[in-house]
């Protein structure tokens, strides 16, 4: 997938606005400076220029920046024209790249340039489209951390330990007689440890920052007139999250998105869940059955008069049974009870009033209790972590675990090897070290054009 024609994109987004840029990137961009500013802008320095068509007609008058490789963000060389921010300006513009010979760069593809050119890697360059994406302002500082590589620092530093150990195993392989005394004198158990633990460390703030990016998918359940609505919009506020495409979910099975101390909380209806003979109806709530099982909770409101009824009873027998329950037992000025909570083994309650807003940050802390964010890892150290970053990890764990097995055995020290060896390579597919076309494909598409 390495190309090295020019490419050229709107890097501003679609519509009205002070100023729109047009950006190019390629190999030799001295004619396409020549024939738009009549002459290449001295490197990293703003200049006013006039933007010509190719009669010589002035298009617009605007800033034109040249970065020449190495030093850009591409690596190749580029050139940013800032021109006046009117669809039909910066239209032309972009025309004129292309009349020159410029290709419209597919989405992502200045920074899959980037990242093939090594000014990133695979973890950076999605850490720049969560940035672009992120709803919150926890989510956006979250982001910004790996794209500056804190994340693939970590996974770095994880991998170099892993490299360690394994020289240390491979060499053992070739001297069979002395191989158990070598690996306990070289601390070969007490490394693995170590590097297991810095996994889980990894894995606990990546966690946290695949909450934070995709937000907690909790399902609504409740009987007409329990207070849903008013528990929503109590829970709001004054912050109502902005609603971007949650994955596993279409944006139709989402009734609210809403924010809790800074996390998105994303609210999926069961109100249409019925038996129906209705076709469209039928694939609504196939839809958001699917939406369902990618959920973190399920969040059941009764009105605390009658506690859970038959009902609801049989609504939570629909859902799946691994999703953990919160109770909210509403309407307590009515009832009487006092605010509070209860935790047993069949999950927590909460005893709280929507109208009156007594026992809500009750909830809020149990809500995020039990979709497992932890505030004391996410506030410094969350990493924007995608569900690929976690199976990764998850699957490095399992490795190292086998190969824990394996060394405390210490007679089957090939297996221990290979078991090293895919656990380094596992690690390896977050920067994108050993990452194929296909899912470069995938993950570079997501982003917008001109990125
Ligand atoms: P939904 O059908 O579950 O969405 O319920 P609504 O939010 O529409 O509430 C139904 C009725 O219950 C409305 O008249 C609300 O004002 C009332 N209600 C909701 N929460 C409370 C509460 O905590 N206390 C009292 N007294 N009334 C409530």
């Amino acid at each position: 997938m390495q190309n090295n024609d020019t490419i050229a994109a709107i890097a501003t987004p679609p519509g009205r606005g002070g100023i729109g840029i047009v950006r190019i990137s390629g190999s030799n961009l001295q004619q396409f400076a020549q024939a738009i500013l009549g002459k290449l802008p001295d490197p990293r320095h703003a200049g006013l220029f006039n933007f010509l068509d190719q009669d010589n007609q002035i298009i617009d008058q605007g800033i034109a920046l040249y970065f020449p490789s190495p030093n850009s963000y591409t690596g190749e060389d580029i050139l940013e024209l800032h021109g006046h921010g009117g669809p039909a300006v910066i239209n032309l513009l972009l025309a004129r790249c292309l009349q020159l010979g410029a290709r419209l760069a597919e989405p992502g593809e200045f920074t899959l340039r980037a990242f093939l050119n090594e000014k990133l890697d695979l973890a950076q360059a999605e850490g720049i489209a969560d940035l672009i994406d992120a709803s919150t302002a926890n989510a956006a500082r979250c982001a910004m951390r790996s794209l500056h590589g804190e994340f693939s620092s970590a996974i770095h530093q994880l991998v170099n330990a892993l490299i360690d150990l394994r020289i240390l195993v491979e060499a053992t392989l070739d001297f069979p007689e002395e191989e158990i005394d070598f690996l306990q004198s070289a601390h070969a158990t007490e490394q693995l440890i170590a590097i297991r633990e810095k996994l889980e460390q990894i894995l606990a703030a990546s966690r946290q920052g695949n909450l934070l990016q995709e937000g907690i998918k909790v399902v609504l359940a409740g009987q007409p007139n329990v207070g849903k609505s008013s528990l929503l919009n109590r829970l709001a506020g004054d912050e109502i999250a902005i609603v971007t495409d949650i994955p596993g979910t279409t944006r139709d099975t989402v009734r609210q998105s809403i924010e809790i101390e800074g996390i998105p909380l994303h609210l999926i209806d069961t109100a249409g869940l019925r038996e129906t003979s209705d076709i469209v109806e039928q694939h609504g709530i196939a839809r958001t059955y699917a939406a369902i099982e990618q959920a973190d909770l399920v969040l059941l409101l009764v009105d605390s008069r009658h506690g859970v009824t038959e009902e609801d009873h049989s609504v939570l027998a629909r859902l799946p049974e691994r999703l953990p329950v919160l109770t909210v037992h509403n309407k307590i000025d009515l009832s009487g009870k006092l605010p509070h909570l209860e935790e047993d083994t069949s999950g927590t309650a909460v005893y709280l009033s929507a109208k009156e807003g007594a026992g809500i940050t009750l909830l809020k802390t149990a809500l995020l209790k039990t979709a497992g964010w932890q505030a004391n890892i996410a506030g410094e150290g969350a990493y924007m972590a995608r569900q690929r970053h976690l199976q990764a990890l998850m699957r490095t764990r399992e490795l190292l675990a086998r190969a824990a097995t394996w060394l405390h055995t210490a007679d089957q020290l090939e297996l221990l090897a290979e078991e090293l060896r895919l656990a380094q390579q596992a690690l390896s597919s977050i920067t994108g070290e050993f990452t194929n076309d296909d899912l470069l494909g995938e993950i570079f598409s997501s982003f917008c054009i001109g990125k």
